[in-house]
């Protein structure tokens, strides 16, 4: 029995990684450095997993920006419009690269970015690949074999992981219309083959092809696709081993498929889908082995071994030990470094997490205990990891009877206003006074330096909480009045108190922990540090009350307060394992439903719950996906049902096609919808309005984004666009999304105009 890791955090330990990356890009450090910095975090990770004594290290799993980029390089899918810069002396392929992720403004070139999304249903994104019709590859960097040659120098069996093929492709988009992506295949597998025999010179002997999509649904082409690719590879190299590895999801219907490819070894995720094992222990054929991806590779909580080491036992018995390698999950990328350098998380707490650095001993510790040995160090870690899983599952830390009453007894009639939208937006109008076309914002006004020098040093005492609470009422005052000079119609506080949209409440709320460096990277050298859920979700004490108050009293326009939405803290925070995603939702749900019953208490007219996070935690497959939609909305309308008519309120998602799941969005039946719009021309509305989505609609009119600012005719036109789908008594002006990365002379100009925009839509209907 062997074990092998997937893939394993890049960034550095520190963020080394993310740091040179910015400094290059500002011209503070030059090339040399940064590639020091990618090599330092490389032979970390092959250093610490030798030390551990992993059978099969990952190599190619480093990246500086994004793995996808990497093989969009490496088979040479450079898109057309960067063929300057390939060109232009003085850049190497890493500017390219970088010019790739992020755009190229410098020297009187204007190169947009290549698009991003995200990687599955996790938090990080990679970098579309663009395909034409006439689409070429060509074997174009040395990147892959580079680093398998550096990883044998580093005195590992390094294992080469590379995006499988047809994943590849599905990962990519069509820029023009008239082909299918998935035809490319033939195109695009010489290049693979031309990869692999450069590795096998080189002395390769395994190789992981990561094909998740195997996992998903898939159409008849597309599988065909599979067998057609694998047994090409297979042909032309029958002495490489090679590892498909399946992760996120069960294969489920493809599960025969994927039995069926001429390889060594298949991947399976065991954590999303442990029942997978029986039926694959059923079907397996003898040629292949089976890799049992036991160890969590998207959350943080320590492995149970008794759990894991009976599923093993049960694979041993079926294939014997020589057929099978143990793992995580998937890429351990997800997850953050290392638990040691967190000091200040409570022991009990502390004792019931394993980030990256802790799942590579587990990970041999149970090869070890599955295999029959007895030492006495490994009988006490055994023990020691009865104790933790035992602790976690009766710990008083966890378990708040109120908290779970609670939940019990939540009642339809909470998750429903007293009265359906037409007569609530009577009631509505007569307190509020609106005008037609009402401007508003999203919620965050620009965070300066400033603004977030004070909360640094406040976080370190040097200002004290007056002093503190001082800067940010002038700041909130400076924003109310900023904005009735500009004559917005409902006027935000600006969000200054808040670090992040989750985090701000996370750190509030009981249930919640937080750590001091548990980055993990999200896209490029953007990381973020979600918040743990170890327990039950309780709300000790109002949230943004205070700040919705202040900023209220100070003006005689409407202020909106500003929340984050139940599934949106679930799905941006590492959550528990040992009770379903419905449930925890279902407590921060009530957690935000008493805010919202608190800030209506408190005089605010109108409360805005975001939720950017609804459309991206759509499960996988498609079947799952009503279940998903049933608790989630419940969730949104459990902390947003409890007002009164009068009271109104509004959701925010951001950028996302709602066209399938419009039923859901209605559902919610908030009063007032707020998209981004602005980028797709206000074609997304168009769901809504074949929808009669009944309720009001923010349409972004202008792309925060980029700190262009928009004229007031180009918003005009987006209004009148607007109005030819949705009727203009429905319909409210805003950007596209907060304002939080925007510089303040920006978005003065732009908001200007975009008031400006609204008040002559008035005057034309
Ligand atoms: N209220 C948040 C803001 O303005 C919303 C952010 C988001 O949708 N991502 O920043
Ligand atoms: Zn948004």
């Amino acid at each position: 029995m062997q074990t092998h890791i997937l893939g394993y955090p890049r960034i550095g330990s520190n963020r080394e990684l993310k740091k040179a990356c910015e400094q290059y890009w500002s011209g503070k450090n030059e090339l040399q450095d940064l590639l020091q910095a990618g090599k330092k975090s490389r032979w970390e990770n092959w250093n610490l997993q030798k030390e551990e004594g992993i059978d099969l290290v990952p190599c190619n799993d480093f990246s500086y920006y994004d793995q996808v980029l990497d093989m969009t390089l490496s088979v040479g899918a450079i898109p057309e419009r960067y063929r300057e810069i390939e060109g232009k002396s003085g850049l190497t392929n890493l500017d390219l690269y970088f010019a790739m992720a992020r755009g190229y403004q410098k020297e009187g070139l204007d190169i947009t970015a290549m698009e991003m999304t995200k990687w599955f249903d996790t938090n990080y994104h990679y970098i579309v690949p663009e395909f034409s019709k006439n689409q070429n590859f060509k074997l174009n960097s040395n990147k892959i074999l580079g680093e398998f040659v550096e990883a044998k120098g580093a005195g590992v069996n390094p294992k080469p992981v590379v995006i499988g093929l047809v994943t590849y492709l599905l990962l990519g988009k069509e820029k023009e219309e008239g082909f299918d992506k998935i035809d490319l295949v033939d195109k695009l597998l010489p290049v693979y083959l031309d990869l692999l025999s450069h590795l096998q010179k080189e002395g390769a002997e395994w190789i992981q092809f990561d094909e998740p999509f195997l996992a998903l649904d898939l159409n008849e082409k597309t599988r065909e696709a599979f067998t057609f690719v694998y047994g090409e590879i297979r042909k032309k190299f029958p002495d490489l081993k090679f590892i498909i590895a399946t992760y996120f999801e069960g294969l489920k219907d493809n599960l025969g498929l994927s039995l069926k490819l001429p390889v060594d070894v298949l991947h399976i995720d065991l954590v999303r889908c442990p029942s997978q094992l029986d039926q694959v222990l059923d079907d397996i054929p003898n040629g292949l082995n089976l890799s049992l991806g036991i160890l969590d590779g998207r959350n943080i909580w320590k492995n149970d071994f008794e759990n894991s080491l009976r599923l093993i036992q049960k694979a041993q018995d079926k294939l014997g030990s020589d057929r099978l390698l143990i793992a995580p999950s998937c890429s351990l990328l997800h997850v953050p470094y290392d638990l040691e350098v967190e000091t200040e998380i409570n022991p009990e707490i502390k004792n019931w997490m394993a980030f990256a650095r802790q799942k590579v001993k587990e990970l041999k510790t149970l090869q070890a205990l599955a295999t029959g040995r007895t030492e006495e160090h490994l009988l006490n870690e055994f023990k020691e990891n009865l104790e933790a899983v035992k602790s976690r599952k009766t710990s008083s830390l966890i378990h708040n009877k109120n908290v779970k009453d609670g939940v019990d007894q939540i009642s339809i009639k909470d998750t429903q206003r007293d009265n359906p939208f037409s007569s609530r937006k009577i009631q509505q109008q007569k307190v509020l006074g609106l005008p037609r076309f009402s401007t508003t914002t999203i919620g965050s006004f620009p965070q300066t330096k400033e603004v977030r020098s004070w909360r640094a040093q406040f976080k370190k005492g040097k200002l004290s909480p007056e002093q503190y609470d001082g800067l940010l009422k002038k700041e909130t005052e400076k924003a109310i009045e900023w904005q009735e000079k500009i004559g917005l119609d409902v006027l935000v506080h600006g969000e200054y108190e808040r670090n992040d949209m989750v985090e701000y409440f996370g750190e509030q709320l009981d249930g919640f922990l937080f750590t001091k460096r548990a980055w993990v990277q999200s896209y490029g050298s953007r990381c973020v540090k979600p918040p743990i859920v170890y327990g039950d979700v309780s709300r000790p004490k109002a949230m943004t009350v205070y700040w919705s108050k202040y900023a209220q009293s100070l003006t005689s326009k409407w202020v909106k307060g500003m929340l984050t939405g139940p599934v949106t803290i679930l799905q941006w925070s590492f959550v528990r394992d040992d009770q379903p995603r419905s449930i925890t939702c279902r407590q921060i749900a009530l957690a935000i439903r008493k805010e919202v019953l608190d800030l209506e208490q408190a005089g605010i007219q109108i409360i805005q719950i975001d939720e950017p996070a609804i459309r991206e935690g759509l499960p996988l497959r498609k079947s799952d996906w009503k279940n998903y939609l049933n608790w989630a909305i419940d969730c949104f309308k459990i902390a947003s049902s409890g007002v009164k008519d009068s009271t109104q309120i509004h959701t925010h998602m951001c950028y996302s096609e709602f066209n399938d799941i419009m039923e859901s969005i209605a559902f919610m039946d908030a009063d007032v919808i707020t998209i981004e719009c602005s980028r797709s021309q206000m074609e997304l509305l168009e769901a809504f309005s074949n929808f009669n989505y009944p309720n009001e609609i923010g349409p972004g009119v202008y792309d925060i984004h980029s700190p262009r600012v928009p004229s007031t005719e180009e918003m005009l036109i987006l209004l009148e666009k607007a109005q030819k789908v949705i009727p203009a008594d429905q319909l409210w002006v805003n950007p596209d999304c907060g304002l939080k990365t925007r510089k303040w002379e920006e978005t003065e100009e732009a908001l200007k105009a975009m008031v400006e925009a609204a008040k002559m839509a008035r005057t034309s209907v």
